[in-house]
C-alpha cells in the first residue's frame, strides 16, 4: 500500500531524513516512535504530499507521490500535528467545507452523517469548533481526515495535548478504524503505540534504526534470556544443582532475598529453554520454588537503549543488523543546527 524507497529530506544543508526504506501492506497498524526532531513528521508530511522529498520515491497504491500527487493524496486522510481547524466555523459547517475542498463524490449529507456518527461528534455538529474541549476538536480532525473514505490514515501525535480519558477515547477510535484502514501513527511516546500498532518502526535522527513486530523487538535485544529463580534452600547445595541442569551455561547466586530464599541468576546456553528443567530438578530436590521470572528488556527499555545509544550504527549493532550498507552515522550528517521555521514549501 505504501512504498517508500531511499527516501531522503534536506532543510538546507539540514538533512533530516536519511535514506528511510519500508513498505506498509494494506491493514497495517504501525507506529513511528522516536524522539522529538527525529524526523517523524517529516516523513509523514512527505507521504501525504505536503513537503517535496529532497531524493527517493514514495508510492501509495502504487501512485507516485510526486508524479501523480492527485491520485496518491486522494488515498491519504492526514491528521497533522496541529489539525488545520476553522475554529470560528461550526463542526458540520467545517466538515462540509472540506468535503468541498476534497472535491468528494459520496452523497454529501449522509457521508458526513456517517463520519460524524464513527467519530461520536454528531450531537456537537452544531457547536463553534473553538468552544469544543481538546478531545472534541481532536475528533473533529480526525473527521476531516476521513471524508472521502480514504484507505490511508496518517495520525501525527493524535493524542499529544489530550488527558487520560480522552487519550484512552482517542486510542479506542484508532483500534476501530484499523480494523478496515491501513494506520500509520506517530509518536515520542512508547506506550501509545504499543497499545495499538502491531508494528513499530523506530526513527532516530532521521532514520530508521529498528522495523519489527512489537514482540520482535525486545526478543532481539535480550539476547542473554537469563532468568532469575527465588528458591528456598541451602544456597551452596542448589547453586551446585542448578549448575547440572541441561542447557544452562552458568549460575550466579543473587543472595538471600527473603527469610530463608535465595535468588539465583541462571544464564542458560544460546536458544536453549531451560525453565522446566529448572523447576522439575528444584521439585526433584523437594525444594519450594518461589518465583522464576525472566530478565528480558521490556521494550520502554529497549527503547531507551536503541536511542541513547552513541550513534545510529551502534544501535542497529545491539539489534544484530548487518550493516553491509556502507552508513554514516548522525554526527558525520548533522552539519548545522536546525532552525524551526519552515522553508516556504508549497
Ligand atoms: P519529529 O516529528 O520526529 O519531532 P520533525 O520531522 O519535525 O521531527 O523534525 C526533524 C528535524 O528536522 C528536526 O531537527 C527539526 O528541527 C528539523 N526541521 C523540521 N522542519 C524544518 C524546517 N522547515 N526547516 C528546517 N529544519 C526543520
Ligand atoms: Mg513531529
Amino acid at each position: 500500500m505504501i512504498e517508500v524507497t531511499g527516501l531522503s529530506k534536506r532543510y538546507g544543508t539540514f538533512l533530516a531524513v536519511k535514506n528511510v526504506n519500508f513498505s506498509i501492506e494494506k491493514g497495517e497498524v504501525v507506529g513511528f516512535l522516536g524522539p522529538n526532531g527525529a524526523g517523524k513528521s517529516t516523513i509523514m508530511n512527505i507521504l501525504t504530499g505536503y513537503l517535496s522529498l529532497t531524493q527517493g520515491k514514495v508510492t501509495i497504491d502504487g501512485f507516485d507521490i510526486a508524479e501523480n500527487p492527485e491520485a496518491a493524496k486522494k488515498r491519504i486522510g492526514y491528521l497533522p500535528e496541529l489539525p488545520p481547524l476553522y475554529t470560528d466555523m461550526k463542526v458540520r459547517e467545517y466538515l462540509n467545507f472540506i468535503y468541498d475542498l476534497k472535491k468528494v463524490k459520496f452523497p454529501k449529507k449522509p457521508h458526513i452523517d456517517e463520519i460524524m456518527r464513527l467519530v461520536n461528534i454528531n450531537h456537537v455538529e452544531n457547536r463553534l469548533i473553538r468552544n469544543l474541549s481538546k478531545g472534541y476538536r481532536q475528533r473533529v480532525g480526525f473527521a476531516q481526515a476521513l471524508i472521502g473514505n480514504p484507505d490511508v490514515l496518517i495520525l501525527d501525535e493524535p493524542t499529544v495535548g489530550l488527558d487520560p480519558q480522552q487519550i484512552i477515547e482517542i486510542r479506542n477510535l484508532i483500534t476501530r478504524l484499523g480494523k478496515n484502514h491501513t494506520i500509520i501513527l506517530s509518536s515520542h511516546i512508547l506506550s501509545e503505540i504499543q497499545a495499538v500498532c502491531d508494528r513499530i518502526i523506530i526513527i532516530n535522527y532521521g532514520e530508521i534504526i529498528a522495523d519489527d513486530l512489537q514482540d520482535n523487538l525486545s526478543e532481539k535485544l535480550s539476547t542473554e534470556h537469563s532468568l532469575v529463580a527465588r528458591v528456598i534452600c541451602d544456597e551452596r547445595d542448589m547453586l551446585a544443582t542448578l549448575k547440572t541442569v541441561k542447557g544452562v551455561k552458568d549460575v550466579v547466586a543473587l543472595g538471600k532475598k527473603e527469610n530463608g530464599a535465595y535468588d539465583f541468576e541462571i544464564i542458560p546456553e544460546e536458544g536453549a529453554d531451560v525453565r522446566a528443567g529448572v523447576s522439575g530438578r528444584i521439585a526433584d530436590r523437594k525444594k519450594q520454588l518461589l518465583a522464576l521470572t525472566s530478565s528480558r528488556l521490556t521494550l520502554e527499555q529497549v527503547f531507551l537503549k536503541l536511542t541513547q545509544a552513541s550513534s545510529n550504527e551502534e544501535a542497529r549493532k545491539m539489534l544484530g543488523f548487518v550493516d553491509d550498507e556502507k552508513t554514516t552515522t548522525s554526527e558525520d550528517f548533522i552539519i548545522e543546527m536546525p532552525t524551526e521555521d519552515k522553508e516556504g514549501e508549497e
